[in-house]
């Protein structure tokens, strides 16, 4: 087995055929040895039956894999899955949304192929079609992680990407739990390419990113890759400390120069808030750290396989 596409689906309904006939199109003469492994990631839709359709009737072909999820996990989980079962010495990470086209894999199976250095040709969206605001969001979102992570983040670039399988291997071999692979890809090291490529506009269904599960995304992204919020809550207590000292000089020094009986009620309204409100801040940042090693240190599994069509003593 040459490649695999790894597509993960969640209420992707009306797209799975027309995605299957994408990439044999794309594909027709130019990558015969290739696999799809879809992974149904608990859709609440008809796209496990269009997905048992596909692979009854491409049986024969061996070239279809489908991964059935016993509730939704998310895209991560979906990926994991996907790259723990795709047999491909070159791994492809697609959406079943038809929004990253399959004519860019071939794209990107030419450039690892024109050097052997290239471990790993990743898409970065040339123009990103959504508002300013987003767009500026996200462009500092990535400045500012890119300072205070231990990785590289890069803007635009997506899970739409071709790997060699020593790749591969490296990213299985990190199982956590929380899974950011923006960071991920990063953190495994390997060179990577990348590739401009045109996001196509969604046809059927809808996206399944609201602003908060963005922001959560984020957070998420921040966490998993940099200790800088740790350290902010020392910083703050350090900086408060010193502040306080300087101003309990002042307040006795103008005690005793200019005689000065400060009534201070609003001062101290207001500092008893502020350092209250730091403390609090500084406990949310421990609290995030903390639930997230708790979620780890139980080990829960990352997906929880329902069935598996497929799979290779089935065949
Ligand atoms: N997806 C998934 N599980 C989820 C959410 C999304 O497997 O919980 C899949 C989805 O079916 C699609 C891909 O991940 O193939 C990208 O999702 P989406 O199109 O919503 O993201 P966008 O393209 O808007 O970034
Ligand atoms: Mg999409």
């Amino acid at each position: 087995m040459k490649l695999s596409l790894v597509a993960p689906c969640y209420n992707e309904e009306a797209n799975i055929k027309l995605f299957f006939d994408a990439v044999k199109t794309a594909f027709d003469g130019k990558v015969t040895d290739y696999e799809i492994v879809f992974v149904n990631d608990g859709s609440k839709d008809g796209t496990y039956k269009e997905l048992k359709k596909l692979y009854d009737e491409n049986k024969k072909d061996n070239n279809i894999q489908v991964l059935t999820f016993s509730r939704n996990f998310g895209k991560e989980s979906a990926m994991y899955a996907g790259l723990s079962n795709a047999k491909g010495d070159y791994v492809c990470i697609i959406d079943a949304d038809l929004q990253q086209r399959p004519e860019v894999v071939l794209a990107m199976l030419d450039k690892i192929n024109s050097d052997e250095d290239i471990d790993c040709v990743a898409a970065y969206q040339e123009n990103r079609k959504e508002s300013k605001a987003m767009s500026g969001i996200k462009s500092g979102f990535y400045k500012f992680i890119n300072k205070i992570a231990d990785v590289d983040f890069v803007n635009g670039a997506s899970d739409f990407r071709l790997m060699k399988r020593s790749m591969v291997e490296a990213i299985l071999d990190m199982s956590e739990y929380h899974r950011f692979s923006k960071g991920i890809f990063s953190w495994v090291g390997f060179n990577t390419a990348y590739i401009p490529y045109t996001v196509e506009e969604r046809e059927f269904g809808e996206t399944k990113w609201t602003v908060g599960k963005l922001f959560k995304y984020a957070i998420d992204g921040i966490i998993s890759f940099s200790t800088f919020p740790l350290k902010l809550a020392t910083a703050i207590g350090i900086t408060t400390s010193i502040i306080s000292v300087l101003y309990l000089i002042f307040v006795v020094l103008q005690k005793l120069i200019a005689g000065i009986d400060v009534p201070g009620y609003a001062t101290i309204v207001v500092l008893v808030l502020f350092l209250g409100g730091m403390q609090l801040f500084c406990l949310g940042i421990l609290g995030e750290y903390l639930s997230k090693i708790y979620v780890q240190v139980k080990n829960r599994p990352i997906y929880i396989l329902k069935e598996h069509l497929g799979k290779d003593d089935e065949d």
